[in-house]
C-alpha cells in the first residue's frame, strides 16, 4: 500500500442542479446581491438570453451577445465597458466555453460576480483558466476572482445543443477527468470526481445518440460535464491538453473536436506509465481498455475520428509535434518528439489507437 499524501483545494462555487433549476435564477441573483445584470451570449444565442433577459424583467441591465471563440480583448473591452456603462453589478454567461470565458474577462477586469447557465459539457464555469487572445495570440491565466460564484445547470437548456456538438463537446469533459485522474496532484476526491464523471459521460452520450430528446440522457451527461470541468479547475492537465492547445491555437482546429479525435491516442501513450489511471478510465466506460473504450465511444456516437475530417494538413504535422514537445505541460511519460510525431500521424490518419 503507498503512502496517503495529498493536497485538496476546493473551490467555492454554488452548484444548482436539475431540469427546470432556471426557475431558481432570480433567487440566485438575489443570494449573490445583484440587482442589475448584464447576460452574455453568442450571436447564435440571442433568443435564449433575450428570454432569459424578460425572465428577468427589471434585474436585466441589457443583454451583450458579443461572445466568440478564444475572447479576443476587442470583445472583452467592449463587454466591460458595457457593463460600467449599464452599471451593471453582476453578469450572467448564458452559453458553452466562449460566452463564459468572456464573463470571465469581464469579472478579471471589475470585479463583477459571474452567474453561469452552461449550455454545452465544456466545463469552463468550474475552473479559474481564462484566456483572452491579443494580436492572434492567446494568453491563460489561472486567477480565482474568474470564477463564476455560482452555475445553474439545467439539461433543458441542452435540448437545443446540436447532437454532434453534443457528442464532442462531452468527450472534451471526458477528456478533464482522464487527464485528471493520472495529474501529478491528483488527490482522493477529484478521483472519485473523475471516475463518476466518465461513467455518467459514457451512459449519456450514447444514450442522447439514441433519442436526442431524452432529457435523462442530456442530464447523465451534464452532470458528468459539471464533475469533469470541477477536476479540470482543480488538478493540472498533460499531454492531451496540450496537444489540443497546440492543434487549436496554432492550426484553427475547432475545439472539442480536436479533443475528441485525439483523446485515445493521448490515452495510448501513456497508457504504460498511468496504469491504475487507465484501469479506473476503463472500468468507468466499462471496456475492457481505456484509449480502445474512448475510441468506441467515439465511433458509437458518430464522433469524428480523424484530424484529417477537422480541416488539419498533413504537412503541418511536423510543426505541430515541434511545438508541442517544446515546453511540454508534466505528463506521466516523458514527452518525446518523435513519439508525440508518430501519435499525431495517428490521430490524423483516424487509426485505432496504439497498443
Ligand atoms: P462554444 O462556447 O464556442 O459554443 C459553440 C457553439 O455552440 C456556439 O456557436 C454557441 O452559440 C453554440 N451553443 C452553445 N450551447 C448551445 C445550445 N445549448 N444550443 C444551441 N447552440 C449552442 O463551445 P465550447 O466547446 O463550450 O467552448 C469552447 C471554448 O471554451 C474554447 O475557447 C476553450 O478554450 C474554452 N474552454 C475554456 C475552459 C476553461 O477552463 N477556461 C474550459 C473548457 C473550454
Amino acid at each position: 500500500m503507498t503512502a496517503l499524501r495529498f493536497t485538496y483545494q476546493a473551490r467555492p462555487a454554488r452548484v444548482v442542479f436539475g431540469a427546470g433549476s432556471l426557475e431558481h435564477l432570480e433567487r440566485e441573483l438575489l443570494a449573490l446581491g445583484a440587482e442589475r445584470a448584464l447576460v452574455l451570449c453568442t450571436p447564435g444565442q440571442r433568443a435564449a438570453a433575450e428570454a432569459l433577459a424578460k425572465r428577468l424583467g427589471e434585474r436585466c441591465a441589457g443583454v451583450f451577445d458579443g461572445a466568440v471563440m478564444h475572447v479576443p480583448i476587442e470583445v472583452a473591452r467592449e463587454a466591460q465597458a458595457r457593463a460600467r456603462a449599464l452599471e451593471a453589478d453582476c453578469a450572467i454567461a448564458l452559453g458553452g466555453g466562449s460566452t463564459i470565458g468572456l464573463g470571465k474577462a469581464i469579472a478579471l477586469d471589475g470585479g463583477l460576480p459571474i452567474l453561469a447557465i452552461p449550455t454545452t459539457f465544456a466545463g469552463s464555469e468550474m475552473t479559474p483558466i481564462y484566456g483572452l487572445t491579443e494580436g492572434g495570440l492567446k494568453r491563460t491565466g489561472n486567477d480565482p476572482r474568474v470564477l463564476p460564484r455560482t452555475a445553474i445547470y439545467d439539461p433543458e437548456l441542452m435540448m437545443s445543443l446540436p447532437v454532434d456538438i453534443a457528442v464532442t463537446s462531452g468527450i472534451n469533459a471526458l477528456a478533464h477527468a482522464a487527464e485528471g485522474l493520472y495529474a501529478q496532484d491528483a488527490n482522493p476526491v477529484t478521483s472519485l470526481m473523475a471516475e463518476e464523471a466518465i461513467a455518467a459521460l459514457a451512459r449519456g452520450l450514447p444514450a442522447l445518440v439514441a433519442d436526442p430528446r431524452d432529457i435523462e440522457a442530456r442530464s447523465q451527461a451534464l452532470y458528468g460535464a459539471w464533475l469533469a470541468g470541477t477536476v479540470l479547475g482543480t488538478v493540472g492537465m498533460a499531454l492531451h491538453h496540450k496537444l489540443c492547445h497546440t492543434l487549436g491555437g496554432s492550426f484553427n482546429l475547432p475545439h472539442a473536436q480536436t479533443h475528441t479525435v485525439v483523446l485515445p491516442h493521448a490515452l495510448a501513450y501513456n497508457a504504460a506509465a498511468a496504469p491504475e489511471a487507465m484501469r479506473r478510465i476503463a472500468r468507468a466506460l466499462g471496456s475492457a481498455e481505456a484509449a480502445q473504450g474512448v475510441h468506441d465511444l467515439a465511433r458509437a456516437t458518430g464522433a469524428p475520428l480523424s484530424l484529417r475530417e477537422l480541416g488539419m494538413k498533413e504537412g503541418d504535422l511536423d510543426r505541430a509535434a515541434d511545438i508541442a514537445a517544446a515546453n511540454p505541460y508534466w505528463n506521466p511519460r516523458p514527452v518525446d518528439r518523435s513519439a508525440i510525431r508518430a501519435l499525431l500521424q495517428d490521430a490524423f490518419d483516424g487509426r485505432a489507437p496504439r497498443h
